[in-house]
């Protein structure tokens, strides 16, 4: 299959990508093109011009930055997940990163095109939500942040801007008493989410919940935050039995994904036995 006809041109910088996005409607930026380009050739996607931004060197890598960790929008899955930064400070997104589909996959996808891409069984998504993830975005007029809880929107959908740049997130550094961690069923066939469930609490020193987060991929249209289950777990002593209560008494989805390989009614099943799993892995690495 072939993508319908299209200009293709190359960025050396932001500055540039902007300018280009600027002179070309409906033009669509290329990252790693694990996405972009199979959408091209299925001709879901017939933009009339490609910018690849590919090189641009500014828009890669990890650091620290204040209280937080700043990552590059053109990052790979594979640094990701091999980063001793992140997995000091932000072990969640590392250990999601680490499950995506497999190496060639992971060498080439990018995080901005990860979460630009918005597709509900990504792995990056939910993780992103439940570390309260700032995503900053960059057109001609100026810049302006969004929180990864509203930037995902619906199936496919996000609130990026036909004309702006993601250049890079923001992940606030794990507290002192935090544990997370990431569970993943994924599809033999694609690696894809089928239900990546997403967990984090901080522990404070009597053992009970300060704080939680439980978020999903692969069970509704975007990530599913499940802020009644967290709230149902502060306070509590977060023993198996406050865990399961909280999840069988709080965790709901309206319409839930189903296809051919598993119903809404499975994926929910899925999500409750997961996001159990996911909390007590966590609890029990923030206890140490
Ligand atoms: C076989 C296969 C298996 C996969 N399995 C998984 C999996 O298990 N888990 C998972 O999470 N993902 C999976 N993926 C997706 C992969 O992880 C990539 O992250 C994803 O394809 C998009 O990243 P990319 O860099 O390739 O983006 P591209 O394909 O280049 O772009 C995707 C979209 O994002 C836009 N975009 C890219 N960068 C930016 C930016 N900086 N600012 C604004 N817009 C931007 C593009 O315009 C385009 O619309 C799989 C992909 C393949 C091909």
């Amino acid at each position: 299959m072939f993508p319908a006809k299209f200009t293709y041109h190359r960025a050396a910088s932001v500055q540039q990508a902007l300018e280009l996005l600027a002179a070309h409607d409906d033009a669509k930026l290329l990252a790693g093109g694990h996405s972009l380009i199979p959408m091209m050739k299925l001709r879901l996607a017939q933009p009339p011009a490609v910018i690849d931004i590919g090189r641009i060197a500014e828009l890669s890598g990890i650091s620290r930055d204040d209280g937080s960790i700043r990552i590059g929008a053109l990052t790979c899955h594979a640094d990701l997940a091999a980063s001793e930064l992140l997995r000091q400070e932000c072990p969640l997104i590392a250990e999601a990163a680490a499950t995506v589909a497999d190496p060639q996959v992971r060498n080439k996808g990018t995080i901005g095109g990860n979460i630009a891409h918005a597709d509900p069984a990504s792995d990056l998504p939910a993780p992103l939500v439940a570390c309260d993830a700032t995503i900053h975005l960059l057109t001609a007029d100026g810049s302006r942040e969004v929180v990864a809880s509203d930037f995902f929107v619906g199936l496919l959908t996000t609130a990026l801007g036909e004309k702006e740049v993601i250049t890079h997130l923001s992940v606030p550094a794990q507290t002192i008493g935090t544990g997370s961690a990431y569970l993943k069923v994924e599809h033999p066939a694609s690696g894809y989410a089928v239900c990546g469930a997403a967990a984090a609490v901080t522990v404070r020193e009597d053992g009970t919940c300060a704080a939680a987060a439980l978020c999903f991929n692969g069970i509704t249209d975007s990530a599913l935050n499940a802020r009644a289950v967290a709230g149902a777990l502060v306070g509590s002593s977060l023993d198996d039995d406050a865990i399961d209560a909280a999840v069988d008494g709080h965790l709901t989805a309206d319409d839930p994904l189903g296809d051919v390989y598993a119903s809404g009614e499975y994926r929910l099943h899925l999500a409750k036995v997961q996001g159990k799993r996911a909390l007590k892995l966590a609890r029990d690495r923030a206890r140490g």
